[in-house]
């Protein structure tokens, strides 16, 4: 049950899950501001929004905490956005996504190495 887990924000601590979605302020190419709401199932792609955003594959998103309004960007790994995972009280994982439209792809940070976050990616490790 891997979407009991929560999103926070690494600056504020926010916790940005909500009803199994993940809820970003996000600033499109078209510099579109609005609220995004992204699965916090791992595999599970796509968004919703109340507005009619017009994202097309290869868009770059900007996503900001809804809370502290920072920028959510990597410091680390720049390519990526980054967020908290808390798996457990006291156990956190920092998951990296890209801010590009279409490109599916989510890692976790394990041991100082991004290693790729799949459905039963929790079976595998003892916590
Ligand atoms: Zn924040």
């Amino acid at each position: 049950m891997l979407w009991k887990y929560n999103y926070h924000c690494p600056n504020c601590d926010h916790q940005l899950t909500n009803n199994n979605q993940i809820h970003f302020k996000v600033e499109t190419e078209a510099n579109e501001s609005t609220h995004l709401y992204l699965s916090a199932v791992p595999g599970e792609y796509g968004y919703n929004s109340k507005d009619n955003l017009t994202l097309t594959n290869g868009d770059r998103i900007k996503f900001f905490c809804p809370s502290c309004n920072s920028n959510l960007q990597s410091k680390s790994h720049s390519e990526f956005i980054e967020v908290n995972m808390k798996v457990k009280e006291g156990i956190l994982f920092e998951v990296f996504f890209s801010p590009v439209y279409g490109e599916q792809i989510t890692y976790v940070m394990m041991e100082d190495e991004l290693v790729k976050y799949h459905d039963d990616f929790f079976g595998e490790i003892e916590l």
